[in-house]
């Protein structure tokens, strides 16, 4: 403005002293404006090169309009460098991991993958970019797991060999887009075999000498001769050749479900007649109540659904005393069926509730043992009971007493007019 200011007093004055004041006037404006016009053509062609704008003048508008455009463009320049950078440290991050990466679409279009894909799947970026994956990857489960990842991680195999097993997660983000995380794990798998196979042989092979002790123990105990100071030593051994039978039978049925893959067989149940047999086992027992009063069954596996109810129940009995309450409903629900054990028993403390389904995990060891235990019933429940597709519940207060409660889904849960009706 001062600039301008004094442009128009000395054309004024120039005006005034020479006369013709309006054309001194327009000259004045004129070529303040040809400078301006000069200005922003020089802008205009320095923002098209791309180049920092050199500046000459020092005072005035423009050259403060050049040092922050200069300004800010080194700051784009800067901001650029660093996403560079990071861009190429993400890619190359990505490039050395050894699990398989593919970014999809909303319509499960690869948009991208790392290398160890072309390692663990065989895809080419050349041939299987913008493919749909489950044109490459055809196995029902994972065909299944694409159209619905809400659930676990699974496992198939291997779609360029056949030894070799991979687990998929697909893991939704952004705007519908998805990350499929796809991991080998045949050699976790070999271990898993391994333990398994370790403890179902070791089972097996201590069972057979374990009967032939328990057998010459029997036979001994029943022997008229046998020196007084000897009856109790011998009533100790029976007893925990009996604790290690259960240990094995229990640790049997574990590895046995195991290896029996992840779904129980679907043969009707009637839960009803299975209750009422364990009901006899515990007729002596007076604070017991059982209330089985639905009809309804289910689909699974005998012996599995056995070893589910007589642990829940064989638990309640021996951590209530004998005054004490044991309720044992099963029933109807909106979603399936319950099977429900409440006693007033010793309770759990909060923090072990977690813990007790682990294997061997017991709260009181020495009381367990005592009691018979092995350690192993939870465990076993909680396995049979997945599956079953059911869920363990369990709410306890130290002192009061415990509820274990099963859920069954609906598609395991059937009535038994609808059995007579398949049977037929
Ligand atoms: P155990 O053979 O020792 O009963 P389980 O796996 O069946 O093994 O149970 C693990 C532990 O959980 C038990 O040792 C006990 O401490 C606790 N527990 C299980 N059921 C009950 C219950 N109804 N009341 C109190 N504690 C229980």
């Amino acid at each position: 403005l001062i600039v301008l200011a004094i442009w128009l007093a000395s054309s004024l004055l120039l005006g005034i002293w020479f006369g013709n004041l309006v054309i001194w006037l327009l000259a004045a404006v004129t070529l303040y404006l040809a400078n301006h016009m000069r200005q922003l053509y020089l802008l205009d062609q320095a923002l098209q090169s791309g180049k920092p704008i050199q500046i000459y003048e020092t005072r005035g508008l423009w050259p403060e309009i050049y040092a922050r455009i200069n300004g800010q463009r080194q700051k784009l320049r800067n901001r650029k460098k660093k996403y560079h950078r990071l861009l190429r440290e993400v890619r190359q991050s990505t490039d050395a991991l050894s699990d398989a990466g593919i970014i999809l679409n909303s319509e499960s279009e690869i948009q991208w993958f790392n290398p160890a894909t072309k390692r663990l799947l065989g895809f080419d970026a050349k041939r299987d970019m913008n493919q749909r994956i489950d044109n490459l990857i055809r196995h029902p489960d994972f065909v299944r797991y694409l159209e619905d990842p809400s659930g676990d991680a699974v496992t198939i195999p291997s779609p360029i060999n056949d030894t070799d097993q991979l687990s998929v997660q697909i893991i939704p983000y952004g705007k519908k887009q998805r990350m499929a995380i796809i991991r080998d794990i045949t050699h976790q798998l070999q271990l898993e075999r391994m333990r398994r196979d370790f403890v179902a042989n070791a089972s097996h092979e201590l069972r057979s000498p374990l009967t032939v002790i328990s057998g010459y123990l029997d036979g001994l105990e029943d022997e008229k001769e046998l020196p007084s100071a000897w009856v109790a030593p011998m009533g100790e051994m029976q007893r925990q050749v009996e604790r290690m039978t259960r240990i094995l039978r229990d640790l049997i049925e574990l590895t046995r479900m195991e290896s029996a893959g992840r779904e129980a067989d679907r043969e009707f149940v009637s839960v009803a007649d299975l209750l009422g047999s364990i009901e006899q086992v515990f007729a002596a027992r007076t604070e017991m109540t059982f209330d089985v009063s639905s009809e309804i069954g289910l689909l699974g596996s005998e012996s599995e659904l056995h070893s589910i109810f007589y642990n829940l129940i064989s638990n309640a009995a021996r951590f209530t005393p004998e005054d004490g309450e044991v309720a044992i409903a099963w029933a109807a629900t909106p979603s399936g069926a319950s099977f429900t054990v409440t006693d007033t028993g010793i309770g759990i403390l909060e923090e072990q509730i977690p813990r007790i389904t682990e294997r061997f995990f017991r709260v009181d060891p020495g009381r367990s043992r005592e009691m018979g235990g092995t350690g192993l019933g939870l465990a076993i429940v909680k396995h049979a009971l997945q599956r079953h597709h059911g869920t363990l519940t369990i709410a306890s207060q130290l002192g009061e007493g415990s509820k274990f409660s099963c859920e069954f889904p609906e598609s395991r849960v059937v009535s038994r007019h609808d059995s007579a009706q398949a049977a037929v």
